[in-house]
This record gives structure tokens, C-alpha cells and sequence, in this order.
């Protein structure tokens, strides 16, 4: 799979930034554990994941309630931080995406980034605009959104940006 990064007018000011969340059910990089990541050239990481990793726990699927408890456990963790965030990446799937977008009406759209895959755009796209955060960013990723997470931490680590990446699955 090749990532392509695509530059535009979207990343006003999310240049050089210093500290941002990625916030996934998922998980954002391999390996990569829970918490704050400090980098050399100042950048800061705040990943909030999946601490089992992995898309689906080993008992196979987790159903609506657990995935809610979830996002809402992770998205408490992210309130303690928020004061310290320049800006929070939130990867909407297929599932939890409700709750998701809901507890993201507490920040402004232009501190919020969401990674969406293509199940259910139509649905999510209503949910985001229901929400008042239609001006939010929005990338475009596989399903899981595993590629395009990485991708974009490691640009943010690289850059302090986040540049419009998707995943491009057709090649
Ligand atoms: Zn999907």
C-alpha cells in the first residue's frame, strides 16, 4: 500500500504544532504504547488507543456497548490533556462513530481532525455536521484506519503538521 501525502489550503493552522492526540479504538502505531511520546525536536504525542492493540480483541468482535465504554474511558483521558493539545486526530469506523463525534462537540472544529473509512461517509458526514463540526479536518482512510494513523503521527512527528494523508489503496 502506498501512503500519498497530499498538501492543501486545509492545513491552515495546523502547522507546526507541538502537542497533539490521536485518539483510535484501534490502535496508532505498532508497538507504540498509551500515553505521551516525546520527541527530540519537541514534538509531543499523546496516543489514546486500544490498549489490548488490534482492531478486535481475541474473543473476536467487541459489540456496540463495550466499544462505547471504551471511546468514552479513552475520551476521559484525553479531557485531563486537552488544556496542553494543540490538536486531536479522532478516527471515526464503522463502529462507535456516534458516541465518537459526540463527545467531540466539545472541541472546536478547528482542533479536531477525524480519520474516517469509507463505511457509513454519508452517515458519519451527517453525524459530523449535526455536531456543528463540519469545518473539522477530514482524511479519508482504509478500514481500521491502522496505515493512515501511522502516517500521520509520523508526519507529525517529522513536521509538527498533518497534511492530508490518505491511504491510496488502488496501487
Ligand atoms: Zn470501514
Amino acid at each position: 500500500m502506498r501512503i500519498q501525502i497530499v498538501r492543501s489550503v486545509a492545513l491552515r493552522k495546523e502547522q507546526d504544532m507541538k502537542n497533539v492526540a490521536f485518539l483510535t479504538y484501534n490502535t496508532v502505531w505498532k508497538n507504540l504504547s498509551s500515553g505521551w511520546h516525546e520527541f527530540p525536536n519537541g514534538h509531543r504525542l499523546f496516543v489514546l488507543q486500544n490498549t489490548k492493540g488490534g482492531g478486535t480483541l481475541a474473543t473476536g468482535p467487541i459489540g456496540v456497548e463495550r466499544r462505547r465504554e471504551e471511546i468514552e474511558g479513552l475520551w476521559r483521558q484525553l479531557q485531563r490533556e486537552l488544556s496542553s493539545l494543540d490538536h486531536v486526530v479522532i478516527y471515526l469506523g464503522a463502529r462507535g462513530t456516534e458516541r465518537a463525534i459526540e463527545l467531540a462537540k466539545e472541541l472546536p472544529a478547528s482542533k479536531v481532525t477525524f480519520v474516517s473509512c469509507d463505511c457509513g461517509l454519508a452517515f458519519k458526514a451527517g453525524l459530523v455536521q449535526e455536531a456543528g463540526l463540519q469545518d473539522a479536518g477530514r482524511i479519508l482512510c482504509e478500514c481500521g484506519g491502522h496505515q493512515t494513523m501511522a502516517a500521520l503521527a509520523g508526519l507529525f512527528i517529522a513536521t509538527g503538521e498533518l497534511g492530508l494523508v490518505s491511504a491510496d489503496t488502488t496501487k
